[in-house]
C-alpha cells in the first residue's frame, strides 16, 4: 500500500510513527491559541480595539454561533446546549441581533463582509423563519459583498426541506453536512443516529438548492470503529460525491468536556486501528480523486481552497481553512471568537452570563488577548507550514528581518528528527512537508510554538494530534 502522489512515492504510515507523534498539541485555528487567552484583556480594550482599526482597509468576515441542539452527541467538544425549548433560541436571537447592532455601530460602513459562516452547536437547530430573520438581520447591518462566501454546518436529523430551501434563500451558498460515520453500531455508541437514507435524503434537497459547495464531515477514532466498517463509511460517502471531505480525529477529553465519560474508553480504537484507518482514508480519498489539503481537509482539485493553496493565498481561523487573509473576524454569540491583526477575543460561553451583558448594552467579552510582534512571526511560520505545506526560508527571513535558520535553530532541530522519520524535507532554502507528513501537520508545527516551551506545569492540556 504505497501510491505514489505529487511528493513521490508515499510512505506507509506505521504503528511507530503514529506512537511516536500521536501527542497532545494546538489544532492552530490561532496563534497565540485560545488557552494563553486571559481575563485581563476584556471589553474596554476590545472597544478600543475596534475603533482603532476602522480604517484599516481590512475586509470582514462575521460569523454567528447557535449553540443548540435538539441531542448531545457524545463526542462533542463544542460549546452548546442539548433543549428541546425551542423558546430558548428565540430568546437567544434577541440578544444575537442586539449584539450584531451594537459591533455595526462601531463598524466602519464601508466595509465588505466577505465570508459569512454559522456555527454552533446547531445553526439548523433554527426554523426555517428564524433563519431567514437571522440573514435579514445581518445583512442590514453589515454589507455583504455579491461574491461572499456563505456558509452554513448542517445537522441532518430534525432537518426538512424547508430549512435548506431558507439557507438558499437567504443567500447560503456553501453547506457542511455532519455524518461522521454511517455504522449503525458507531452511531449508537455515539448518541447520533442517522442512517444513510436520511443523509442521502437531505445531500438531494442540498444539491436541488444549488450550493456551490457541499462538505461532509466524518470523523475519526469514535467507538467501535473498525477498518472494515469505515472503509464501507467512505466508498458510501464517495459516493455521494460532496465537493470537499473534512475527515477529523476524535478529541477524547473527559476532563474538558465531562460528557465524554459517556463513551467506553475501551470502546475506542487502538493504536493499531487508528494508523490503519488514517492509512485507509488517505488512500481512498486521494483514489478517489480528492486532493488532501492538510488537516483533515480533501477537497476536488478544481476547488477554490485548492487553488488557493496552489496560490500561497490560503489561511487559517477559528472556522478552519479560509481564502480569506486580510479579514478581520468580527464573531456573535456565545463562546464565538473574534480576530483583528493583533487581537483576539472571545466571548463568554455560558449563555445566561453572555444575555444578561448584552442586556446591559456591554460587548460580552469575557477574555482575550493582544499578539506580540514575536508572536506574529511565529504565527506566520505556522500558517505557511499549515496552509503552503512548505516554508521558503529566505523569503520568510528577508520578511521578518531575520536570520531564519539563526532564529529557528530550536525548531529546526527537532524538525530534523521528522525529517528522518519522513514527516518533512529540509534543504537550505525550504521546509517541506511530505505526503505522509500533512497528517502530522500539527506535530511539524508545534517546534515553532513558543508557548509550548513553557513549564509544563504553566501548559493546558490539549488533545491529542492524532
Ligand atoms: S450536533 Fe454538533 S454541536 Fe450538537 S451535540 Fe452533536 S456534535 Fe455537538
Amino acid at each position: 500500500m504505497s501510491p505514489s502522489n505529487a511528493n513521490g512515492p508515499m510512505m506507509e504510515i506505521t504503528t511507530a510513527l503514529l506512537q511516536k507523534y500521536s501527542k497532545p498539541g494546538p489544532r492552530y485555528t490561532s496563534y497565540p491559541t485560545a488557552p494563553y487567552f486571559s481575563e485581563s484583556f476584556g471589553e474596554v480594550r476590545w472597544l478600543e480595539e475596534l475603533r482603532a482599526t476602522q480604517d484599516s482597509g481590512r475586509d470582514l468576515s462575521l460569523y454567528v454561533h447557535i449553540p443548540f441542539c435538539d441531542t448531545l452527541c457524545w463526542y462533542c467538544g463544542c460549546n452548546m446546549v442539548a433543549t428541546r425549548n425551542y423558546s430558548r433560541a428565540t430568546e437567544y436571537l434577541d440578544y444575537l441581533f442586539k449584539e450584531i447592532d451594537a459591533v455595526a455601530a462601531l463598524t466602519n460602513p464601508a466595509r465588505q463582509a466577505k465570508q459569512l459562516h454559522w456555527g454552533g452547536g446547531t445553526p439548523t437547530y433554527l426554523h426555517p423563519d428564524d433563519i431567514r430573520r437571522l440573514f435579514a438581520h445581518i445583512a442590514s447591518r453589515f454589507p455583504i459583498s455579491a461574491d461572499a462566501e456563505k456558509s452554513c454546518e448542517i445537522d441532518p436529523r430534525e432537518l426538512t426541506r424547508e430549512h435548506v430551501m431558507a439557507l438558499r434563500e437567504s443567500g447560503i451558498n456553501r453547506v457542511s453536512l455532519g455524518v461522521q460515520d454511517l455504522d449503525a453500531t458507531v452511531q449508537e455508541a455515539v448518541n447520533r443516529v442517522q442512517p444513510e437514507s436520511l443523509i442521502r435524503e437531505v445531500y438531494g434537497w442540498m444539491r436541488e438548492a444549488r450550493f456551490d459547495s457541499i462538505n461532509i464531515d466524518l470523523m475519526v477514532g469514535l467507538p467501535h470503529q473498525t477498518v472494515e466498517g469505515f472503509r464501507s463509511t467512505l466508498e458510501r460517502v464517495v459516493d455521494i460525491n460532496p465537493d470537499r471531505l473534512a475527515v477529523f480525529n476524535y478529541a477524547h477529553v473527559p476532563w474538558m468536556k465531562k460528557h465524554q465519560l459517556l463513551i467506553q474508553e475501551e470502546s475506542l480504537p487502538g493504536l493499531e486501528t487508528r494508523m490503519a484507518l488514517q492509512q485507509l482514508i488517505m488512500e481512498k480519498l486521494t483514489a478517489a480523486g480528492y486532493v488532501y489539503i492538510g488537516m483533515d481537509h480533501y477537497a476536488k482539485p478544481d476547488d477554490e481552497i485548492v487553488r488557493a493553496q496552489e496560490a500561497k493565498t490560503l489561511y487559517r481561523n477559528f472556522q478552519g481553512y479560509t481564502t480569506h487573509k486580510n479579514s478581520d473576524l468580527y464573531a456573535f454569540g456565545a463562546s464565538s471568537i473574534s480576530q483583528t491583526d493583533e487581537v483576539f477575543v472571545q466571548n463568554h460561553k455560558d449563555i445566561k452570563r453572555y444575555q444578561g451583558l448584552v442586556t446591559e448594552g456591554r460587548l460580552p467579552v469575557e477574555r482575550g488577548l493582544r499578539v506580540s510582534a514575536e508572536d506574529k512571526l511565529r504565527r506566520d511560520a505556522i500558517t505557511r507550514i499549515m496552509c503552503d505545506l512548505e516554508l521558503d526560508k529566505a523569503a520568510f527571513g528577508r520578511q521578518w528581518n531575520i536570520d531564519f535558520d539563526a532564529y529557528f535553530a530550536d525548531a529546526l532541530a527537532e524538525l530534523k528528527e521528522m525529517e528522518g522519520d519522513g514527516l518533512v524535507e529540509l534543504s537550505p532554502g525550504k521546509v517541506a512537508v511530505t505526503q505522509i507528513g500533512r497528517i502530522f501537520l500539527r506535530n511539524i508545527a508545534m517546534p515553532f510554538d513558543a508557548y509550548l516551551k513553557a513549564k509544563a506545569d504553566d501548559k493546558p492540556r490539549f488533545s491529542k494530534t492524532l
